[in-house]
């Protein structure tokens, strides 16, 4: 029998912990708060963990491992799930044969995000099951069980967070048996893997097929659970809501939900039945009040104001009392900036001063739409600063468009910037383009993770590097420059001349983020000291020394 030892783990710990005692074959996944301590914890406790340049490739890597009967965890932060959702609707159809366990964690109250969404949608919109987690001991318990079920009815499920339980700390007793191993295998299956429309269609019926299976097993799952009250309030939720609400109203009857795509109906109905008054209580989207409403249970739900935000116990306690007055205005943050000493000020600041019109990206770099530089006009999603510039482009007075500027990070170029320069290249505007790319050599936002082009794997040992400028050079831009952006005169002046062009340019502006500098010495050093040459790996050809951060 296991050894239970018990330890003071975030959510994220948790999952990490689960997943190696689990058997977890591979977790993969792209940075993003409140997600990115899982892999790396995970990593650091001797799992196999990589990086992957988006969510989509992750969720990609990750199917691939559980068609060969492995186990797969992939993590993200919830606007990943977008990005990753072109391959999660499909691989709900096709299935898997091993486990796949996708992590959403989401971030209401955008602590570090720009948009608040509920992630509970996907869950319904792909057609695949969700458990959500209160604590760390149930994100323990809830990734082996998200294992299990994705390997017992073969389709990816969905473990969906929010950021309290990603970054909260509570006790975790670890003592699960791992689950039984596996050896990887492929079998051809071609109508079920194979999703051409005459397999898709059975492939959606087995679907729903399934999830009818697993609602029926949610009914009396232990994941759900139903702790008794005084008769008069009973109340519904999830996640971390479930915690406010023990707090708020110990005297309630609970019902709380750890299985929450497909709904275990009856149980829900029986709980209602058994209270004078039954609330929804849950953060974010009124998606639980939806579908009971829906499925005709009473319930009462929250005040359209506390859709907004992360929930406490104070704001929990004025759903309860169905209080919709208006909240106490929360004291103010200081607002964030681009790190004193940051190399990438200059650019700001010169962008400034030539009076560019910036579409911008996500990372550090958005900084720059805030005092004192105030030089980003737009910006919405990862990638999307290339294609939105050329559209400015395309669209203003040729001595207007030729102040249009894209701006985007390394990391994120790595991301999805790949696209929007195919697109430049062609679809050229009539003025030409000038794309920045801000190489500080690391993915700075999130902690400091390595990407594809830093040439160095999540535990940064060495490997393969993609070299930005020798990538946009193939891919036909005509003029690309790699400055450093510290000699503010010398990138003024090549940035005057390339806006000046009215072709295609791109201009690579690399230094180290100071954050990270020392550390990449560091790297950079222990790597040269092994002095481990690739020999005979394919990625050395991809290797350059022309790409090498300063800092
Ligand atoms: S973290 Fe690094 S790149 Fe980001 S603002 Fe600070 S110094 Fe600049």
């Amino acid at each position: 029998m296991t050894k239970v030892k018990r330890q003071l783990l975030s959510g994220d710990e948790a999952i990490a912990l689960a997943a190696l005692r689990a058997g977890v074959t591979l977790g993969t996944g792209y940075p993003g708060t409140p997600s990115t301590e899982i892999l790396e914890t995970y990593a650091r406790l001797g799992g196999r963990a990589q990086w992957a340049p988006n969510e989509k490739v992750a969720l990609e890597v990750g199917a691939g491992v559980a068609f060969a009967r492995g186990r797969a965890l992939v993590t993200m932060k919830h606007v990943g799930l977008n990005v990753a959702a072109d391959v999660l609707f499909t691989v709900a159809y096709s299935g898997v044969s091993g486990a796949l366990v996708i992590v959403s964690a989401d971030d209401p109250g955008m602590s570090s995000s720009q948009n608040e969404q509920d992630n509970r949608r996907y869950a319904v919109a792909a057609g695949v099951p969700m458990v959500e987690p209160a604590d760390s001991q149930e994100a323990y318990d809830f990734t082996f069980a998200a294992l299990e079920m994705s390997e017992r009815w073969g389709v990816p499920v969905l473990l969906r967070l929010t950021t309290r339980v990603c970054h909260a700390k509570s006790i975790v007793a670890d003592g699960r048996a791992p689950l039984p191993a596996v050896a990887p295998r492929f079998e051809r299956n071609i109508p079920e893997r194979v999703m051409i429309p005459a397999h898709a269609r059975p492939a959606h019926r087995r679907l729903r097929q399934k999830l009818a299976e697993i609602a029926t097993w949610a009914e009396t799952a232990p994941l759900n659970r139903r702790t008794a009250g005084d008769g008069r309030l009973g109340i519904v939720t999830s996640g971390v809501a479930v915690m406010h609400a023990r707090e708020a109203a110990p005297q309630a009857a609970l019902l709380q939900l750890g299985v929450t795509h497909p709904l275990p109906l009856q149980l829900i109905r029986d709980f209602a039945a058994s209270v004078q008054e039954c609330v929804v209580l849950e953060e974010g989207d009124p998606y639980l009040e939806e579908a009971l409403r829906a499925a005709g249970i009473a319930v009462r739900g929250k005040p359209a104001g506390y859709r907004f935000g992360e929930l406490n116990v104070a704001r929990t306690r004025r759903i309860l009392a169905a209080d919709a007055s208006p909240e106490p205005a929360p004291a103010r943050g200081k607002p964030p900036q681009l790190c004193p000493g940051c190399p990438y000020r200059t650019v700001f600041t010169v962008l400034r001063r030539l009076e560019c019109i910036v579409s911008g990206d996500i990372g550090c770099y958005t900084l720059g739409a805030l005092p004192p530089f105030e030089a980003m006009d737009f910006q919405t999603c990862m990638g999307a600063s290339i294609g939105m510039g050329l559209g400015l482009r395309h669209t203003l007075p040729a001595d207007e468009a030729r102040r249009v500027v894209s701006v985007i990070g390394d990391s994120t170029f790595m991301h999805s910037g790949l696209t929007g320069v195919a697109e430049m290249v062609y679809n050229p505007p009539a003025t030409g383009h000038v794309l920045l790319i801000l190489d500080n050599g690391t993915t700075a936002m999130t902690g400091q993770q390595e990407h594809p082009a830093t040439g160095r794997t999540l535990n940064h040992e060495p490997t393969g590097r993609v070299a930005i400028e020798a990538v946009v050079r193939a891919m036909g831009v005509p003029q690309v420059d790699v400055v450093d952006p510290m000699k503010e005169a010398e990138f003024e002046a090549l940035l005057r001349e390339r806006l000046a062009s009215g072709r295609l340019a791109v201009i690579v502006a690399r230094r180290s983020c100071i954050l990270a500098a020392g550390a990449i010495r560091a790297y950079e050093k222990a790597a040269a000291a092994r002095s481990q040459p690739l020999g005979g790996c394919p990625a050395d050809a991809a290797t350059t020394t022309t790409g090498e951060t300063e800092g």
